[in-house]
């Protein structure tokens, strides 16, 4: 099964998506990660993306359906696809279509995060992932208080990092992007009857059972 977690940034895909690998054996495809991580080893892509990806922009969408393609590629037809953050334009819709269609697969479901924007901007200023295992907390994990750091409760690691464009002026233009270029493909995968929408501003867990029914997975 293949599936688009669709949504603006701090919708919750990332935290959907790890719960998604978790519990039922698929595999995240998130272009923010994979660009992250080369921007961290200092590719030639990474090198390019960086200063696009710091000012909220959009990296090419020749790059980025590239890092789909590749990854796919690597995947054995069994394991089922997240797409979290990919496609984000109408040209990456239409290259996805046929990325899949080589690969021999073939999309199930998008769905729809619905968020209120103005608490994302809160939800996003505030998030910080753990810096072993990625695992995304929406709450400030590490106060500046006597309490002292807080372990992940994935991995028991107490040191956080924050995303250098997790701030108040770049998620505004993240946000309008995600208006103006990412919503718009919606009516691509509507006229195939396979888009549905989810409460994302509901609590973690219930937007899990909402988008286990979705797609048909039992739920302990
Ligand atoms: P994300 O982690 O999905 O919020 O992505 C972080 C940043 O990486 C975005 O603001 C873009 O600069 C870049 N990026 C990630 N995915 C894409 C994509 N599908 N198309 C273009 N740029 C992307």
């Amino acid at each position: 099964m293949d599936i688009i977690l669709l949504g603006p940034p701090g919708a919750g895909k990332g935290t959907q998506a790890q719960r998604l690998v978790a519990e039922h054996a698929m595999r995240q495809l998130s272009t923010g990660d994979m660009l992250r991580a080369a921007v961290k080893a200092g590719t030639p892509t990474g090198l390019e993306a960086k200063a696009v990806m710091d000012r909220g922009e959009l990296v090419s969408d020749a790059i980025v359906s590239a890092l789909i393609d590749a990854e796919l590629l690597a995947m054995g037809p069994e394991t089922g696809a997240i797409f979290d953050g990919y496609p984000r334009t109408a040209d990456q819709a239409a290259a996805l279509d046929g990325i899949l269609a080589r690969h021999g697969r073939q999309l199930d479901h998008v769905i729809e995060l619905e968020v209120d924007e103005d608490a994302l901007v809160e939800r996003i200023t505030s998030r910080v992932t753990c810096e072993n295992c990625g695992h995304i907390y929406s709450v400030p994990v590490n106060p500046p208080s006597s309490a002292g750091p807080v372990a992940c409760e994935v991995c028991g690691s107490t040191e956080y990092k924050r995303r250098p464009d997790d701030n108040a002026e770049t998620v505004r233009t993240r946000l309008g992007i995600y208006r103006a270029d990412t919503a718009p493909i919606l009516p691509h995968y509507e006229a195939r009857g396979i888009v549905s929408r989810v409460d994302g501003m509901a609590a973690i867990e219930d937007v899990a059972r909402a988008i286990d029914v979705i797609l048909g997975l039992g739920h302990s």
